[in-house]
């Protein structure tokens, strides 16, 4: 629905760059422009010293003086037998409206002795009566709110609103209409109507959501055609896994069945693997490669900084060593000579499995035959760039991987394009790691105990917030916290690790630190993921409380990778009641969990990484079990095929065909 919205009345090129500054450029996204809260109108008593809210008649003509530049307005009102004074600055051109006899809204400070009100707003009861609730909206400067809710209101005028959702959900949960759903939260009268409008929309919203979802999952359920199905021997893939250094978790023997399941049906997979940090996910998407090579295919892995597909390669090459497979990466940093030989093996076949960055979604890169992809941090990436690599074969099966565990039953619904994977418990005779709290006051003691360590040969990271107004700055945190320690600790050797280095240094700095020839990397985050040396046991980090929870429990997932004990150590300038419970558990879940109830998907996803959408009204945390049961309610409409057939739901397929979600064949 794009038309231009300077040939709305009341609307000219001005106001329609202001409404575009908004990111509004259509009339319905004007009318998905929601308030953000309402402001009561009900009258109040009149209490001295307080914000009243009375209703009463003029009961004198208005007078207007100016005051030292001020304009200042004086009448009187009627109100419950008693006349009252009351005075308003700068909006003397109300004088005009205000006549004897009428009734007028006035709220503003209360003056008992005086008996007067010093009014921030007064406003004529219309014939209709006051509107006792006004929305608010964020607005620019260059909008009043006047002029916005005149727009709203003439464009809510002149739009058609149907209904899209079939009428038996509307009974089945009593919704009421769509339009009476905008009219309300835009212009509701009660608390009742808002509430009325927000469930409809809230359940409209989740639905579409989930609509979209399922509609992307069945598309991918039937594209796939016989003879997709990866043929492989099981007795082949077992003698790989008893290859390993030690067993598999139950939860990562769990994820391989799966995994391997997947693979031998005609439908492609669609997974999502998420555990812990440490818990041993590489592996499992190691042996999904293997079988997929087994059937004969080529398989792509790929990590979202060099740092990480660098310690992956290294990693599968050695898993992959007495195998038949070639195994090779591919970043920006690989020579141009060597790439181009890659990208010459790959399109022959030769090479059999390839890990890398962003690198691997470039135009010039096409495989023999691509049969399996698996996007690690899965929610480092966009939606996009995992739509590009999956489609540089054809029916790709596609394992994403996430550390950022979200309770099993929320990742299905919010997920609700994959299936899940989830492995829950960590390899066993790891030791706990000891987090503790720390003010930064005792920031010499924290110090010491790192030195400690130091001093039994183990291996320290500090690591500093990421200063989000800034770049700059928080390449500045880092380096001066390390001079400072290079000055403070001359005995220790001490590198240094931010994200404005040349990606060689930084590995260099990695390479150093694994091979012990550095005791302290003092980092941004960018040793968040990827980097695995077992003998450090300590983590620091500085300003703990700049962090989410999720990604602290990350970075203290880098150590406790060994033998050793270790420690996390979260310094913080004042206290903070979040960060103890990474003090009482080291189980992700339920770290998440925690996080997720009390602060909410955006703190908890981070900014706008999970691949989720923006919702408008519904709030996937509070509103969950509305998500839940508009997935049963769109799971139903699938099953029955009553979507693609029922008169009733002829709105949501005309809704799913402007998003390309419809195949005609699957039309009744
Ligand atoms: P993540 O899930 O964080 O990606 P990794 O795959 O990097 O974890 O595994 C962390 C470490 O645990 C690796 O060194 C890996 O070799 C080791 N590991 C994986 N599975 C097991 C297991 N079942 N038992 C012991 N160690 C394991
Ligand atoms: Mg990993």
């Amino acid at each position: 629905m794009s038309e231009q919205l300077r040939y709305i009345p009341g609307i000219g090129p001005k106001v329609e760059a202001t409404l575009l500054e908004m990111g509004i450029t259509s009339r319905f996204e004007l009318l998905n422009y929601f308030p953000t809260r309402y402001r009561d109108y009900e009258e109040t008593e009149r209490i001295d010293g307080e914000k009243v809210t009375v209703i009463g008649s003029v009961f004198r003509d208005p007078r207007t003086v100016r005051l030292r530049g001020k304009q200042i307005l004086k009448t009187q009102i009627q109100h419950n037998g008693d006349v009252l004074e009351v005075v308003v600055f700068n909006r003397n051109y109300l004088a005009a409206q205000l006549q004897v006899g009428s009734e007028v809204l006035v709220s503003g400070k209360y003056d008992e002795k005086q008996r007067k009100i010093t009014a921030q707003e007064i406003r004529l009861v219309s014939d209709k009566g006051v509107d006792t609730l006004v929305a608010h909206y964020p607005l620019p400067p260059g909008m009043s709110k006047a002029r916005f809710a005149k727009i709203m209101l003439a464009v809510f005028e002149s739009i058609e609103i149907q209904n899209i959702l079939p009428e038996y959900l509307h009974e089945k949960y009593r919704l009421i209409g769509r339009k009476d759903a905008y009219r309300l939260i835009h212009f509701p009268e009660t608390y009742e109507d808002i509430e009325q409008a927000r469930r409809y929309l809230k359940y409209e919203e989740l639905f579409l959501f989930q609509l979209q979802m399922r509609m992307l999952h069945y598309m991918n359920a039937n594209v796939a055609a016989a003879g997709d199905i990866k043929a492989f021997e099981y007795e082949q893939v077992d003698a790989f896994i008893a290859k390993l250094p030690f067993t598999l978790t139950d939860g990562q023997a769990q994820a391989v069945a799966e995994i391997l399941n997947d693979l031998e049906q005609p439908q492609a997979m669609n997974r999502l693997l998420q555990g812990d940090v440490g818990s041993g996910k590489t592996v499992v998407g190691a042996i999904g490669l293997y079988a997929n090579a087994l059937a004969g295919y080529q398989g792509a892995f790929m990590a979202p900084t060099e740092i990480l597909a660098e310690q992956h390669y290294e990693g599968l090459s050695e898993l992959f060593a007495d195998s038949q497979f070639q195994v090779a990466l591919l970043t920006s940093s690989t020579p141009k000579r060597e790439r181009k030989q890659m990208l010459a093996e790959l399109a022959s076949g030769l090479l059999d499995i390839i890990i890398g960055t962003h690198a691997l979604i470039q135009d010039d890169i096409h495989f023999a035959h691509l049969g399996m992809v698996i996007t690690d941090e899965q929610h480092r990436f966009g939606v996009e760039q995992r739509r590009v690599l999956r489609l540089k074969g054809e029916r790709v099966d596609v394992l994403s991987m996430s550390a950022t565990p979200i309770p099993r039953t929320m990742a299905i619904s919010v997920f609700g394009d994959m299936d899940v994977s989830s492995i829950r418990e960590l390899p066993s005779g790891r030791k706990q790691i000891q987090t503790e709290l720390y003010m930064e006051e005792q920031w010499d003691f924290v110090v010491e105990q790192m030195v400690s360590e130091l001093k039994a040969g183990r291996q320290a990271y500090v690591v500093c917030p990421l200063i989000e107004e800034s770049e700059h700055l928080d390449v500045q945190n880092a380096t001066e916290l390390y001079e400072h320690l290079r000055a403070e600790l001359p005995e220790f050797r001490i590198g240094l690790l931010h994200g404005k280095q040349k990606s060689d240094m930084k590995q260099e700095t990695i390479d150093a630190f694994k091979d012990h020839q550095l005791d302290v990397i003092v980092s941004t985050t960018v040793i968040e993921v990827g980097v695995n040396v077992p003998n450090a046991t300590i983590m620091i980090v500085y300003d703990a409380d700049r962090f989410g929870l999720a990604q602290l429990h990350q970075l203290r997932g880098r150590v406790g990778r060994g033998q050793y004990q270790s420690y996390c150590y979260l310094v913080t300038k004042t206290k903070k009641e979040r960060l103890q419970i990474l003090a009482e558990t080291t189980d992700g879940f339920r770290i998440s969990e925690y996080d997720l109830f009390t602060r909410g998907p955006g703190d908890f996803f981070g900014h706008k990484q999970s691949g989720l959408p923006d919702f408008k009204v519904a709030n996937i945390v509070e509103d969950f079990k509305i998500l839940e049961v508009a997935r049963d309610d769109v799971q139903q409409m699938i099953a029955s095929r009553e979507l693609f057939s029922s008169a009733d739901c002829a709105r949501l397929r005309e809704y799913l065909d402007r998003k390309s979600l419809l195949n005609k064949g699957q039309v009744d």
